[in-house]
């Protein structure tokens, strides 16, 4: 019998990840709050519900997408009058939540899932939009061992990669990791290569003097961020696509919140997110939608001229 699938929020990554599901050979009831995001799913071969409360109706999973963490609350707890879906949300069916949000949001949501008789886990994923689109996203999931293996099922058609990386709230703790890290090696390697063009390399030599050397790192290897170095990557298509700067602060932001939780010292994760924040401000215009590779535009600007 055909698998139901009800898929929450179908934006830039959830829209991709269901018509995945649709292509995988399940039967996907989709809602989101915008018709624009309904239009293109149905596109996609999704049934469209009028609520969400209507697409969760004998799903044997619940996959969401959302923008963060209080609206993912408000999905499933409710508040403000909202219905909590986790009144209508079958016992026998999983939760899958694969937005990026805070650890405690998603221990929240698990644990008022444990009482309403539902398993849940938290699967948030690595790689952006085309990663999704192409069904090649890296899952990262909180939950006990049996809800993982009962996840897998309906991750493999939209990931390439899916770690179980503790309890619910392990896989919110790795994405926040994962992303504090990318941010800490994306602005060293920007900080260095405006070092080398300051002191009259080419970045290109010098990008590929440190491929080959101890300074080596993703950044570098597939993500440039001097203009021309590298082709296909946001930095030679003037920091358009890739994953925004916006989102990169979010992230940065919940590695603080978790830190203060944890009462951990993260000096660079610090500073990477004040650097974020400075470049979103910075040449007189919000930065906020650019790839974040374009923190190297921030150390140009901050040349010195004497
Ligand atoms: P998006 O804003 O494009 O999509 C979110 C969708 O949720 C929108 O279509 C919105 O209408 C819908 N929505 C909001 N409230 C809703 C509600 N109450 N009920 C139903 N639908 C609702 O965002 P996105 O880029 O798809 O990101 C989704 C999540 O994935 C975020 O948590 C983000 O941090 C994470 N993420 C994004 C990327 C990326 O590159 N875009 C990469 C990794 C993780």
């Amino acid at each position: 019998m055909t698998q139901k699938v009800a898929f929450i929020g179908l934006g830039n990554m959830g829209g991709g990840m269901a018509a995945n599901l649709v292509k995988g050979g399940f039967e996907v009831r989709a809602f989101d709050l915008s018709p624009a995001a309904q239009a293109h799913a149905k596109e996609e071969g999704c049934r469209i519900a009028a609520s969400a409360a209507e697409a969760v109706v004998g799903a044997d999973y619940v996959v969401s997408m959302l923008p963060n963490g209080a609206i993912v609350e408000s999905v499933y707890i409710g508040s403000d009058g909202t219905e909590a879906l986790l009144n209508v949300i079958p016992k026998t069916a999983l939760i899958l939540d694969c937005s990026t949000i805070a650890p405690d949001s998603a221990r929240r949501v698990g644990a008022a899932a444990e009482k309403a008789g539902i398993r849940f886990v938290d699967a948030p994923v690595s790689g952006g939009v085309a990663a999704a689109a192409a069904g090649t996203l890296a899952f990262m999931v909180g939950g006990v061992e049996s809800s993982f293996e009962a996840a897998k099922t309906v991750l493999q058609p939209m990931g390439a990669n899916i770690f179980r990386a503790g309890d619910v709230g392990a896989g919110q703790v790795a994405k926040i990791c994962n992303n504090m890290l990318l941010a800490i090696h994306m602005t060293g390697t920007a900080e260095a290569l405006q070092l080398g063009m300051d002191n009259g390399l080419d970045p290109s030599v010098l990008s590929n003097i440190m491929l080959k050397s101890s300074g080596c790192n993703w950044s570098l290897q597939k993500y440039n961020p001097v203009p021309g170095v590298m082709e296909g990557v946001p930095a030679s298509k003037d920091y358009q696509g890739g994953f925004m700067v916006d989102l990169m602060l979010k992230d940065l932001g919940l590695a603080m919140e978790a830190s203060l939780t944890s009462r951990s010292s993260i000096p660079m994760g610090a500073a990477a997110r004040n650097l974020f924040n400075l470049h979103k401000h910075s040449a007189g215009e919000d930065q906020g939608k650019k790839d974040f590779s374009s923190i190297q535009k921030f150390y140009a600007g901050n040349k010195k001229s004497s």
